[in-house]
């Protein structure tokens, strides 16, 4: 007796600890860091912002094209070889039944593969993601610069304005960082509904309405554009960075200049 009450009470224990490792590896499986497809952002930021400006011209106010065939068609071919092509979406055939002509099935492949990602990051598409600076601000391309003399490299777009200039958030998501830190002085970082870190630092002041946590929208109040943190003898701006679920900083310079260009024309907000 004393035996199988023993082999029942291990069993009972085997299952509990069973229970238990599912209940952790299914944990671990819902909040493990989405899987990085390595071609996304090499891809998405090898167009540039004149590309996106010249396809919203060509799409007009008409959409007899879709936005993301046409970006895909543009970014990846020729003049000469994208014609044909955008021809045949105007006369409303479907993406997937293209005649490619004498495109190889490579080209074929990296389009339907470059439309896809488009899809499914919509950092170029209209009204989906906000530009962060409402109201008057200039910026360039400083990504990878040297700071603090070669110590390490500017991860991050610096966009300049008035001090108090408004804030907003480009993309909803949890509010995971909020407060002060040494460089980033006032700062706020956002982990993005699309898995990325979205990082504002040095801020004159941050939204009283932030609660580390909680969700914020794409558009909603981050704070006010300051010179706080490392930036407290530069002249006032937004810090802006993205960090990639892996850990990656990419340059944001072209999304920031395509956000700004939707901003600024009504007609392809919808
Ligand atoms: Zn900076």
């Amino acid at each position: 007796m004393r035996t199988k009450n023993n082999v029942s009470g291990l069993s009972v224990l085997a299952k509990i600890s069973l229970l238990i490792i599912a209940a952790f590896t299914f944990w671990v499986l819902l909040h493990r860091a989405p899987r990085q497809e390595k071609d996304v952002y090499p891809y998405l930021l090898s167009i540039s912002p004149n590309l996106v400006k010249i396809c919203a011209q060509e799409i007009g106010t008409a959409k007899t094209v879709s936005w993301e065939d046409l970006l895909a068609v543009r970014s990846t071919l020729s003049e000469e070889n994208a014609r044909p092509l955008i021809e045949q979406l105007q006369k409303k055939i479907a993406f997937t039944e293209l005649t490619s002509g004498t495109l190889s099935k490579q080209i074929m492949k990296d389009l339907q593969r470059h439309r896809e990602i488009l899809i499914r990051y919509p950092f170029l598409t209209p009204n989906k993601y906000r530009f962060p600076v409402v109201g008057k601000t200039w910026f360039e391309d400083s990504f990878g610069a040297d700071r603090e003399g070669g110590k390490r490299r500017h991860e991050g777009t610096d966009l300049f304005g008035a001090e108090g200039t408004p804030i907003i958030n480009c993309r909803g998501g949890i509010i995971e960082q909020l407060g002060w830190n040494r460089l980033g002085g006032e700062r706020v970082g956002i982990r993005g509904d699309d898995g990325n870190y979205y990082y504002y630092a040095h801020l004159q002041a941050i939204s009283p309405k932030l609660v580390k946590g909680k969700r914020l929208e794409t558009g909603e109040p981050i704070g006010s554009m300051g010179h706080t943190g490392d930036a407290l003898t530069t002249p006032d701006h937004l810090h802006f960075g993205i960090e990639l679920p892996d850990g990656e900083w990419i340059d944001p310079y072209s999304f920031l200049a395509v956000w700004q260009f939707w901003e600024e024309s009504p007609v392809n907000r919808s």
